[in-house]
């Protein structure tokens, strides 16, 4: 897990991926960026999955405007999106094909893996800026 986690942001990101099961959770990390680049994440808000029911474990998807009115508001607050997170029920945390092909590069991509007996890992990932 990245340094850059407290406790209370992985707490709530391992309550969203239980509460989402057997269906995906997904949201964004927020935080602020040092001038050295060290990041800091100081919340992290649950997004709603725009995927309809039946693909709901298949992938995620997240709502243009709503994310438009999110990046306004950290603006006006000086925080920035650092990073997302989302659940993969039943799979490990490891990066899929789609994910893979999504990244934005210097985000920070967290994927907790869920099952019906709770969290079985989280991964920490980032696509390095070129
Ligand atoms: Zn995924």
């Amino acid at each position: 897990m990245e340094s850059a986690f407290n406790k209370k942001i992985s707490a709530q990101l391992e309550f969203s991926a239980k509460n989402a099961y057997p269906g995906e959770c997904c949201g964004i990390l927020i935080g602020m960026r040092s001038k050295n680049g060290e990041i800091e994440i100081t919340e992290a808000r649950d997004l709603p999955n725009q995927i309809p029911d039946a693909k709901k474990n298949a992938h995620f998807l997240t709502d243009p405007l709503l994310l438009y009115q999110v990046e306004k508001e950290l603006d006006e607050r000086g925080l920035e999106i650092l990073g997302v997170y989302h659940s993969h029920p039943d799979c490990k945390a490891i990066l899929s094909k789609e994910d893979l092909e999504n990244m934005v590069p210097g985000l920070l991509y967290v994927i907790l893996s869920v099952t019906k007996d709770g969290i079985a890992d989280i991964k920490c990932y980032r696509k390095n800026l070129v």
